[in-house]
C-alpha cells in the first residue's frame, strides 16, 4: 500500500503556528500589492470562498476581516525538512512530491509499524506532536488514488481505498479529479461524453489514444485502477552531457574523437559520482553553418563506462556527415538507472566482462583524480599535441 500525506493548509497553518493570536481565524498568506495573489489560506478563510492563486484583492473582498501576511519561504521549508525526516523515520521509501506533499510506501514495514492504516495514525501523531501541525493522509494499492484518498477528507483526514474497492471507486471518479487532466483534456473527454474514469473504461482503447495520444493509454490503465508509477525516493535525472566548442572548426577526424574521448570520460564520471548507469548515447554535432545534427543509440546493458559510452559515440559520429567543418561537439547520454537496478538486463552479453572490467578501471581513475588532481593521470590519447 501507499500513502500520500499532505500537510493541512501548509503556510497558512505554520503562521497560525508562529502566532497564536491567528488560531481560529481566518489567515491569508501572500502578497499585498497591487498584483499580489493569495499562496495559502486558513479553512476559516476558505469558507468565505478565498483560495489560492486568487488575486488578493478580491480575496480581501471576499474576506475583509481576513489576517493578511507575506509568505516566509524559509520557515516553511525549515518546517518542511522536519516533515520529511519524521517520514522517513517510518520508511526508506519517501518521495518528496512539493514543500508539504509526500508519498510513502508502506510495503515491507508491516512488521515494525502494523497495518497500512496503523502506520498513518502514527505518522499524523507524530506530526502533531512534534510539528504541531496536522496532515491528511490517503491509503491505496496505488499513488493517483493515494494522492485523490488524502484530499477527501480535508483536514486532519485518514482515508484508505482498500484493494478491493478501488474498481467501484475509480469507476465512479470524476475524470476533473483524475491527476493528469487540465482543462484542454477535460474538454475533449466531455465531446466524447466521457465524465467518469468508468466512462473511460468503456470506451474503446484504439479510440481513446487517437484522440488523446500518449495520455489516452495512460488514462486507459487509471480506469482499471492501474497506475505503475512507483514511489521513487530521488529525482532522477533525465540525462547527462559535456559540449565543447573547438578553438577552431575542424574536419579532423582524429581531433573530433580525442573530443568525444573527454567528454565520454566526463559523463562516466557523472555517472558514477551520481549512482547512474544509461542506456541511451547521443552525440551533437554543430557545423560551421551553425547546422546541428544529433544522432543517437539505445545500448543493451546500461552503462557507466567511459569507454562504452566513447566507443558508441565514436560508431554514431563515424555514420555522421563530416564534409563541413565542425565547430562544437558533444556527448550526453538519457534513459538513466539507479546503479542497482542496472547491469540486469543482458544476462549473457558477452562483452560484460569486459564492461566490469573497465569500470573498475574507470572507479580507480576516479580514487586516483580525487586524491591527487585532474591531471596526474589521463588517457594517453589525450595527452601531447
Ligand atoms: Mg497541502
Amino acid at each position: 500500500m501507499i500513502l500520500h500525506i499532505d500537510m493541512d493548509a501548509f503556510y497558512a497553518s505554520v503562521e497560525v503556528l508562529d502566532n497564536p493570536e491567528f488560531a481560529g481565524k481566518p489567515v491569508i498568506v501572500g502578497g499585498l500589492s497591487g498584483r499580489g495573489v493569495v499562496a495559502a489560506a486558513s479553512y476559516e478563510a476558505r469558507m468565505f470562498g478565498v483560495h489560492s492563486a486568487m488575486p488578493m484583492f478580491l480575496a480581501l473582498k471576499k474576506c475583509p476581516d481576513a489576517k493578511v501576511v507575506p509568505p516566509r519561504k524559509d520557515r516553511y521549508k525549515q518546517i518542511s525538512r522536519q516533515f520529511m525526516a519524521i517520514l522517513k523515520s517510518f520508511s526508506p521509501l519517501v518521495e518528496q512530491v512539493s514543500i508539504d506533499e509526500a508519498f510513502l510506501d508502506a510495503s515491507g514495514c508491516h512488521n515494525l509499524f502494523g497495518s497500512p492504516e496503523f502506520m498513518a495514525r502514527q505518522i499524523k501523531n507524530k506530526i502533531k506532536q512534534h510539528l504541531r501541525l496536522t496532515c491528511s493522509v490517503g491509503i491505496a494499492p496505488v499513488k493517483f488514488l493515494a494522492k485523490i484518498a488524502s484530499d477527501m477528507h480535508k483536514p486532519d483526514g485518514l482515508t484508505m481505498i482498500p484493494v478491493e474497492k478501488v474498481h467501484e471507486f475509480v469507476r465512479a471518479l470524476p475524470v476533473k479529479d483524475t491527476p493528469g487532466v487540465g482543462p484542454k483534456i477535460f474538454q475533449k473527454l466531455n465531446k466524447l461524453g466521457i465524465t467518469t474514469l468508468g466512462d473511460v473504461r468503456d470506451f474503446p482503447e484504439n479510440m481513446l489514444e487517437k484522440k488523446l495520444g500518449k495520455f489516452g493509454k495512460r488514462l486507459k490503465e487509471l480506469s482499471r485502477g492501474i497506475d505503475k508509477s512507483p514511489v521513487t525516493p530521488f529525482s532522477v535525472p533525465k540525462s547527462i552531457s559535456a559540449e565543447e566548442t573547438m578553438p577552431l572548426d575542424t574536419a579532423d577526424t582524429d581531433l573530433l574523437k580525442k573530443y568525444l574521448l573527454n567528454h565520454a570520460v566526463k559523463v562516466a564520471q557523472q555517472l558514477r559520482k551520481t549512482g547512474f548507469k544509461a542506456k541511451t548515447i547521443f552525440i551533437k554535432l554543430k557545423y560551421s553553418d551553425f547546422n546541428q545534427l544529433t544522432r543517437s543509440t539505445t545500448i543493451q546493458t546500461p552503462t557507466c563506462s567511459s569507454k562504452t559510452l566513447y566507443r558508441e559515440a565514436c560508431r554514431l559520429f563515424e555514420d555522421c556527415e563530416r564534409v563541413k567543418k565542425i565547430r562544437l561537439v558533444g556527448l550526453g547520454v538519457s534513459g538513466l538507472v539507479k546503479t542497482a537496478a542496472a547491469g540486469q538486463m543482458a544476462l549473457f552479453d558477452i562483452s560484460e566482462t569486459e564492461e566490469k572490467q573497465w569500470e573498475k578501471v574507470d572507479k580507480t581513475i576516479d580514487l586516483i583524480q580525487e586524491r591527487f588532481g585532474k591531471n596526474i593521470l589521463k588517457r594517453a590519447i589525450l595527452t601531447g599535441d
